[in-house]
């Protein structure tokens, strides 16, 4: 297990499981074999629709609360002041907790950014009064980052973006380490290259030659090394896996290194082509999807 120290203290385990896309059905089996595999960090999101579940895991588990770190995520059409303190609200009802370790804004609504940062505004407040342990952003770009922080007071703990070989924002890293802002790598073993639905004529990085290579020389698998690299780099990484043997697989990087050529080499594997949702562009109706009370 490898811990980070965010920008206001708090501890978080680096790797963490991702259940975006996972169902309701199989949710808490993926979130209590996670945990009984060694993860501590869960990451989910209202809009995921499984917060329920998340925190059925969770108890299943047997774990103590203060264990396991959880985070999870604002939906857009619940931006605003009073609207974000009550998606906290839920949130909490959903999980069944009373403190959230990491609250963060899906994403940028450019065009409702006066929302978003009264949402964030309702972040600051919900860090103050206690109830989340730290809070930050999801999907900004560096100008995103730039117009938040000219307006609030609290710099983001972790700024969470599509990011697997294929796509290494760059621009984003370094902003996000200027303001000593945690990346944490959405899609880290390039889900988004791979996954059903998403497009066709994609081209997966998990059977990228050279990720098998070094996979290869290491014993190791594609998903491994490229959480590795995650790790050696300093960023935060939520594989998301629903079948018990590669949540274990996923776990399993914490006995081997790559060198630093490989690093390099993986570094080189960037297209700067997103396969995500362009964070600038306005989608209304998504945007729009109503988050249900508990
Ligand atoms: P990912 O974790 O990179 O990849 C997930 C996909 O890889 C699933 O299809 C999974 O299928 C498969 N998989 C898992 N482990 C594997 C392995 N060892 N070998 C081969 N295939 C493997 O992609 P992601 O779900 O997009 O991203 C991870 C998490 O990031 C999400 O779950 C969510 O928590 C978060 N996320 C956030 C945003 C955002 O906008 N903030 C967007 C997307 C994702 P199985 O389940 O069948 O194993």
């Amino acid at each position: 297990m490898i811990n980070v120290t965010l920008n206001n203290g708090v501890v978080m385990p680096a790797l963490g499981l991702g259940v975006f896309q996972s169902s309701p059905e199989v949710t808490a089996d993926a979130v209590a074999t996670a945990l009984s595999t060694g993860y501590r960090h869960i990451d989910t999101a209202a809009a995921y629709r499984n917060e329920r579940q998340v925190g059925e895991g969770l108890r299943r588990s047997g774990l103590d609360r203060s264990e396991v770190f959880l985070e999870t995520k604002v939906w857009v059409s619940d931006y605003g002041f009073e609207a974000t303190l009550r998606a906290f609200d839920k949130a909490t009802r959903k999980l069944g907790v009373e403190q959230l370790d990491l609250l963060i804004l899906h994403q940028p609504a450019p065009s409702r950014f006066d929302a978003t940062v009264a949402a964030y505004t309702a972040l600051e407040k919900l860090r103050a009064d206690g109830q989340v342990r730290a809070i930050g952003v999801s999907n900004f770009m560096p100008d995103h980052l730039a117009e938040l922080m000219k307006r609030t007071t609290v710099v983001p703990a972790v700024n969470q973006v599509e990011l697997h070989p294929y796509f290494t924002q760059p621009a984003v890293q370094k902003a996000d380490s200027e303001h000593g802002i945690l990346t944490q790598a959405w899609s880290p073993i390039g889900g988004i290259t791979f996954y059903p639905g998403w497009g066709e004529q994609r081209r997966s990085v998990m059977d990228d030659p050279a990720v098998g290579a070094i996979a290869r020389a290491h014993g190791k698998s594609p998903a491994q090394v490229m959480l590795r690299w995650h790790l050696q780099q300093g960023r935060s990484a939520i594989p998301k896996s629903t079948n018990p043997q590669r949540i274990a697989e996923n776990f399993d990087v914490f006995d081997f290194s790559l060198a630093d050529d490989e690093l390099v080499m993986l570094d080189a594997l960037d297209t700067g082509v997103r396969h995500g949702p362009d964070p600038d562009i306005n989608r209304a109706d998504v945007f729009d999807m109503v988050i249900p009370d508990a």
